[in-house]
C-alpha cells in the first residue's frame, strides 16, 4: 500500500492524534531556520539571545531581536501545512499541535489546541512584574522596551538560551506524549532537547510515529513507522488526499 494511505489509515483509526511541529513546517512560510549555512546564525550572534546577555544588553539584544523577529516575521502568513493541521483538528482527527515555534503560525491558520513548546513572539514579557503584552500593542521605535505598568524591561515571551522550558507547556506536551496513539512529526530533524524527546516518548508509550521531513532525521531509523519524505506542504496535500478531506469553499488558502 501507498505510503500516504498507510498513514491515512493509521490516523483515521487513532484514538487519540498529536502533531509535533518545528522549523521545517514554517519554511515554506519564509521563515529563515536559526541552523545551517543559510540560518540566521550564519548572520547574527546567537548571544542576543542568551538570557544573561539580554539582561546585561537589553538595548542591543533588542535591536538585533527587532530586526529578526518583529520587523519581519510579522508580514509572514501561514502555509497549506499549517492549514491542513486546522482542518484536521476540526475533523476531530486531530486532537493538539506542540511546535517548538513560535511564529503563532498554527495559530493564524486556525489551529485550537496548540501547545508552544518554546513560548511565542507574539507576546511580550515584564521582567520584573511578569506582565506580559502583545507584542503589535507596544511601540518598538524605542529600544529596548518598558513595561506601560512599572517600567521593567519587557522580553519576548519565548525560551531564551538558559531558560527552562514553561511548566505548562512542557507538563501539557509530557502528558500528551504519554497518551497519544499517532503522533504527526512535521519538519523537526530532533537536534534540540529537551524538545526532541517529545516524539520518542510517544514511542514508548505505544504511539505510532508518522513523520514529514525532507531528508532523514534522527528519528527515521529510530521511532519512526512511516516515512513521508518529502516538504511539508506537498505531504501535507498527499495526505489530505488520502485521507480524503473535502475542501470548503470558504477557506480559499486551502486547496
Ligand atoms: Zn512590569
Amino acid at each position: 500500500m501507498d505510503e500516504y494511505l498507510k498513514a491515512a489509515q493509521i490516523i483515521k483509526t487513532s484514538k487519540k492524534t498529536i502533531a509535533f511541529t518545528g522549523a521545517g513546517i514554517s519554511v515554506e512560510s519564509g521563515i529563515p531556520t536559526f541552523r545551517g549555512v543559510d540560518g540566521l546564525w550564519s548572520k547574527y550572534d546567537p548571544k542576543i539571545l542568551d538570557i544573561d546577555y539580554f539582561l546585561q544588553n537589553p538595548k542591543k539584544s533588542w535591536e538585533k531581536i527587532k530586526e529578526i523577529f518583529y520587523d519581519y516575521m510579522q508580514n509572514v502568513k501561514p502555509n497549506f501545512a499549517h492549514f491542513f493541521l486546522a482542518k484536521l483538528e476540526k475533523e476531530k482527527l486531530l486532537d493538539a499541535v506542540i511546535t517548538q515555534n513560535i511564529d503563532n503560525l498554527h495559530q493564524e491558520a486556525g489551529s485550537k489546541n496548540v501547545i508552544e513548546f518554546h513560548g511565542t513572539a507574539k507576546k511580550l514579557i515584564c521582567m520584573n512584574c511578569y506582565k506580559t503584552y502583545e507584542s503589535d500593542s507596544i511601540d518598538l521605535t524605542e529600544l529596548p522596551p518598558i513595561c506601560p505598568k512599572c517600567l521593567g524591561l519587557l522580553k519576548p515571551n519565548f525560551v531564551f538560551f538558559k531558560e527552562p522550558i514553561p511548566k505548562k507547556a512542557l507538563e501539557s506536551s509530557l502528558e500528551l506524549a504519554q497518551n497519544c496513539e499517532c503522533m504527526i512529526v512535521i519538519g523537526t530533524t530532533g537536534e534540540i532537547m529537551p524538545a526532541s524527546e517529545i516524539p520518542k516518548i510517544a514511542k514508548l508509550n505505544g504511539a505510532k510515529i508518522i513523520e514529514i521531513n525532507i531528508e532523514k532525521s534522527n528519528y527515521t531509523h529510530t521511532i519512526t513507522d512511516i516515512f513521508l519524505q518529502n516538504r511539508a506542504t506537498i505531504a501535507s496535500k498527499e495526505l489530505k488526499n488520502a485521507l480524503r478531506i473535502q475542501n470548503e469553499n470558504s477557506n480559499s488558502n486551502f486547496k
